[in-house]
């Protein structure tokens, strides 16, 4: 706190991320990154881009990784956006689609971005209970005609839960809301999803956003992107256009673009994170855990009676490092990630000693 601080900045409530400890030797399963590195394609794209042109700016509007992700999708390069990660996609959404002085709706249990985001625009949140299960229940989310508010948020599957919505319902959703944006962040959606990008030409209203961060194993590069109608893409573009005109360096650009055209290491590195899944998720239940069903690179587990907070700190203390949130409804439940098949035995291994 300072004497310089605006009256805002004192007021504001920031996001704290999952640690990125410094120490070496650490089975890291904290943060959902992907235990495979990058496409070797996408990491030759990148060094080819170290040279004397990084004394020019990069091209404002990441064409070339635009139409990568159009070519992937099978969309128009005016229907995509890209940004420095899908965090920043996603606060431009919140500042552009969603600050219309309504409440935004989203589940009580979902990405703790959202609400630093709805403080940071202005914008009052309306957290709308998961049912007992951890699932949403699309019904609850069928006021947005009514005027009752100021757009829809969630994650597909589910963060922290990795818990995931049918494509079929979230259509239906699509359906009862078509006065506000619906915005779903598929964070995780190559682990086990369908992406809701095979509806963006039907519904005008629906955003969705993917990250290179996770499935493309690229959360050093920052990219993420989202996909829409080309207004609401316009919308991203003259935030952005408002804020910084150069969000990807050419790295960045070029390594992206070439991680969505390596479908085959892409297909390759998912299917083996999904494999890995079912095997952690066979081992937690037979070690007395209950694991919400996962979509996602990671599992959501409590277990019949070790508490949660002690078994993250007893992990840690042998350099295994997990995800636990100290909040209500969840709070006896780890966030672990799929790791390499020898990182989940490490970690299996040690739940079973303690
Ligand atoms: C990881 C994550 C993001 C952020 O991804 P970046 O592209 O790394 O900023 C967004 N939404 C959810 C639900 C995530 O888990």
């Amino acid at each position: 706190m300072s004497q310089f601080w605006s009256p805002f900045v004192k007021d504001l409530v920031p996001y704290v991320p999952g640690e990125q400890p410094k120490m070496t030797r650490l089975v890291k399963l904290n943060t959902n990154e992907n235990p495979y590195g990058p496409s070797p394609q996408a990491i030759a794209a990148m060094q080819a881009e170290v040279n004397d042109d990084l004394r020019l700016y990069p091209d404002p509007n990441g064409d070339r990784l635009k139409q990568a992700v159009a070519r992937y999708y099978g969309v128009e390069a005016n229907q995509v956006f890209v940004g420095n990660g899908s965090d920043e996609v996603l606060a431009h959404a919140f500042h552009a689609l969603f600050q219309h002085g309504k409440p935004l709706l989203f589940p009580d249990i979902t990405y703790s971005f959202y609400p630093v985001y709805c403080g940071l625009y202005g914008i009052e949140p309306k957290p709308i209970p998961l049912d007992e299960n951890f699932q949403i229940n699309i019904a609850d989310y069928f006021r947005a005609n009514a005027g009752e508010n100021g757009g829809i948020i969630f994650p597909n599957p589910n963060a922290p839960t990795g818990c995931l919505l049918p494509l079929a319902a979230v259509e239906q959703l699509l359906k009862q809301n078509t006065d506000t944006v619906v915005l779903v962040d598929e964070a995780y959606v190559d682990f086990g999803g369908e992406s809701a990008i095979a509806l963006v030409n039907q519904y005008p209203n629906l955003l969705v956003t993917q990250t290179l961060s996770k499935s493309r194993s690229l959360a050093g590069l920052r990219v993420g992107i989202a996909v829409g109608h080309p207004d609401l893409i316009e919308a991203l573009e003259r935030i952005k256009n408002s804020f910084n005109s150069y969000p990807l360096d050419r790295m960045a650009i070029a390594g992206a673009a070439a991680a969505f055209d390596d479908r085959e290491y892409f297909n390759d590195t998912c299917a083996r994170v999904i494999n890995s899944r079912e095997a952690v998720v066979a081992g937690l239940e037979q070690l007395g855990f209950d694991v919400l069903p996962s979509a996602a690179n990671f599992v959501f587990a409590r277990h019949a009676d070790k508490d949660a907070a002690q078994l993250a700190q007893a992990l840690r203390e042998q350099g295994i490092i997990v995800r636990h949130f100290k909040t209500p409804r969840i709070a006896q439940f780890l966030r672990i990630t799929i790791g390499t098949d020898e990182q989940n035995q490490i970690l299996l291994d040690a739940l079973k000693a303690l």
